[in-house]
């Protein structure tokens, strides 16, 4: 191992850098989960977190990474056979769909090509030809962090309601949560799954599934098995404070102060700010004459840039030059993408010089890995930066 002086850039879209006030959060004392203290944090910390989901519909936290979250939010609300329909966008829409399978759900994927997002249009016609409503649930990941493509909720919702179709609308978000403009209530989502170390910047531990009162209903009913994660119980001990079971602690003092420094920016500002160095960043992939994976400009993930190197290149060498080299880790190419892409995150704690660093250091490493980049690239991002 060599000796790094300075920060390690954790430039991955998830886990992102902690920033210090969240580290400081979690490194105090863990209190009682069954005493008073506990009581007022969680009362808090449920009431704070439901702006950065936009609802005002109950929150449900699980100890747990996002994929626990992915499966609270099917066990929850289906029953074994049941149709669920959904979109083949990536990596994490296929790993989504791997695991409705397992738990007995018949999966009706519609096929991508890994550069786009969930097309409504698609989705129109198969509601259509579902006459019968057999389809029970759509799948949906907003942001899908293999390829940065943000699919168009809003629209796959506007849908739904034109066929009068009653699947429920479940939505990945976790890394467009705190991140991308994301309405829960307001787009109709009937369960919306988030995590803790993507746009909540938050060290990896958390679940999350904001409720909708038809998901609720659908709780009723849902009959494939459950119990660590169903949301019954832990509904029921929240309404006084608690958790069924032990709950990650020092977690929640950093969701706290989560909560605290995006209310602080203000939601708004933080999805500017994204969007911003999603588009410097855009500027430089162009300048350096390599192309963004994302096909569809409407679709641009403001949270990460996956960029195809190109050719014959090994997206990977040039990761781990710049990982020996610069000390900053860079997203690998997932599933299909291995080698043929890499990712910049750039969600989170962040801000201009930052992401002026990481350009720089991703420029560099193209270089020292032989691509022919024109150095023209960081200069485009920094006058997006710049600004006017
Ligand atoms: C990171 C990620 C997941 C998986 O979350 P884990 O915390 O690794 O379980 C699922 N979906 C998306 C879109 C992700 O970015």
């Amino acid at each position: 191992m060599t000796a790094h002086s300075g920060r390690h850039f954790l430039q991955i879209p998830g886990p992102t850098n902690v920033p210090d006030r969240i580290l400081r959060a979690i490194a105090q004392p863990t209190i009682d989960h069954r005493g008073p203290e506990f009581a007022e944090l969680t009362k808090d910390l449920l009431r704070r977190v439901q702006p950065v989901f936009g609802t005002d519909g109950p929150v449900v936290i699980y100890p747990s990474s996002g994929t626990g979250a992915w499966e609270a939010a099917l066990v929850n609300t289906l029953s074994p056979g049941d149709r669920v329909l959904a979109f083949e966008t990536g990596h994490f829409a296929t790993l989504w769909r791997e695991m409705a399978e397992r738990l007995g759900l018949e999966v009706e994927f519609v096929a991508g090509d890994w550069r786009h997002g969930a097309d409504p249009v698609a989705l129109a016609e198969r509601l259509a030809a579902d006459t019968a409503h057999r389809i029970a649930a759509i799948m949906v990941v907003h942001n899908e962090t293999s390829t940065g493509v943000t699919s168009r909720i809003p629209e796959i919702r506007a849908a739904l309601d034109e066929a009068e179709h009653p699947a429920l609308l479940l939505v990945d978000t976790i890394s467009s949560l705190g991140s991308i403009d994301y309405r829960h209530r307001e787009w109709g989502v009937d369960v919306t799954v988030g995590c803790s170390q993507k746009g909540l910047m938050l060290p990896p531990g958390l679940g999350f599934n904001a409720v909708s009162e038809k998901a609720l209903a659908a709780a009723r009913t849902a009959r494939l098995p459950r119990s660590y994660l169903d949301w019954t119980p832990i509904l029921d001990a929240n309404a006084h404070g608690f958790y069924p079971y032990t709950p990650a602690t020092n977690l929640l003092y950093g969701l706290r102060e989560a909560c605290l420094m995006l209310e602080e920016e203000g939601l708004a500002s933080v999805f500017a700010r994204h969007d911003r160095h999603a588009a410097a960043t855009r500027a430089a992939v162009r300048g350096w004459g390599l192309e963004v994976l994302c096909a569809d400009p409407r679709e641009y993930s403001s949270s990460l840039t996956a960029v195809l190197v190109g050719g014959a290149h090994d997206a990977d060498k040039v990761r781990r030059i710049i990982l020996d080299r610069f000390d900053m880790s860079l997203g690998t190419g997932l599933g299909r993408l291995a080698g043929r892409v890499f990712r910049i995150g750039h969600l989170g704690d962040f801000n201009d010089l930052s992401l002026a660093g990481t350009l720089a250091g991703v420029q560099m490493g193209l270089e020292l890995a032989g691509i022919a980049v024109d150095p023209g690239g960081l200069q485009d991002a920094l006058e997006v930066l710049r600004g006017e």
